[in-house]
């Protein structure tokens, strides 16, 4: 069973004036079967735990360390990351253009899982999921995120999700952009990856709306680059009624 470690993590990001530590020592440990959320202010250092998690060039891991079932993922490129079943779905998906979304998947089921999946079963496995995710057909033969609606770039996302099966998956802020029905959409797929149990989530998010769809197991707030408190499904709703007043002044410390 899949277990992602993350161990008094120190992260710095380049800036004009220099280096700026952005996260001050994050220990967090997602098992498979489990889902995190991750809640807490703007500016809390959220996106750059899932950056370097998926080893964003930009931020430089300082101290610490990051294990997928005690594999070391700083040691390993990008690519090397997704193959060992690491999965960041981005809060701003960029745009590839004239790569089609078929092949892009392809692609990246290739790289996944060692070996291109063949044709025949890959094109009827593409159909199923996007049929399930409501996904336009004429979707697959358009170049990927170009000209996307937000509902659109997050179903594609939820589309890799259910093709590549990662152990581990991240998902910024999946929620942001998405009206009711989208939301539903993708949260049923999120739900559909999980049902296996053997794999573990780790939820972005700033608002609480998403977690009625999706149930945490855990509920974490960020404050200033560190997890300042953890908790159950009940902690979101906490947060739901009180904001993030609370945790304010650890927050402005670090801005
Ligand atoms: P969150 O996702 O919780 O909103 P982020 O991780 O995006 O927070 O940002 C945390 C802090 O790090 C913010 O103060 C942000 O301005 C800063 N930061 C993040 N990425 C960069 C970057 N590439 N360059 C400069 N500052 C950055
Ligand atoms: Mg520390
Ligand atoms: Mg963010």
């Amino acid at each position: 069973m899949a277990t992602l470690e993350i161990k008094d993590l120190h992260v710095s990001v380049a800036t004009e004036d220099g280096p700026k530590e952005i996260l001050k020592g994050v220990d967090l440990t997602v098992k498979a079967g489990e889902t995190h959320a991750i809640m807490g202010p703007n500016g809390s250092g959220k996106s750059t735990l899932s950056y370097a998690v998926a080893g964003h060039p930009k931020y430089e891991v300082t101290s610490g360390t990051i294990t997928l079932d005690g594999e070391d993922v700083l040691a390993m490129s990008v690519d090397e990351r997704a193959r060992a079943g690491l999965f960041l779905a981005m809060q701003y998906p960029v745009e590839v253009p004239g790569v089609s979304m078929s092949n892009f998947l392809r692609t990246a089921a290739t790289a996944v899982r060692g070996e291109a999946p063949k044709l025949r079963t890959w094109v009827k496995e593409v159909k199923q999921q996007m049929g399930e995710l409501e996904i336009d057909p004429a979707f697959s033969e358009r170049s990927v995120n170009e000209g996307f609606s937000g509902g659109e770039k997050k179903r594609h996302e939820i589309l890799q999700l259910a093709l590549l099966q990662p152990k581990i998956a991240i998902l910024d802020e999946t929620d942001s952009g998405l009206d009711v029905d989208a939301l539903r959409v993708v949260s049923d797929g999120v739900n559909r990856y999980k049902a296996s149990g053997e794999t573990g989530v780790l939820l972005i998010t700033h608002y609480t709306r998403i977690l009625r769809h999706i149930t945490p197991d855990f509920v974490h707030v960020f404050a200033g680059g560190r997890i300042v408190e953890s908790g159950g499904a009940e902690l979101a709703d906490v947060l739901e009624n009180e904001g993030y007043v609370k945790y304010a002044a650890i927050q402005e410390a670090t801005t």
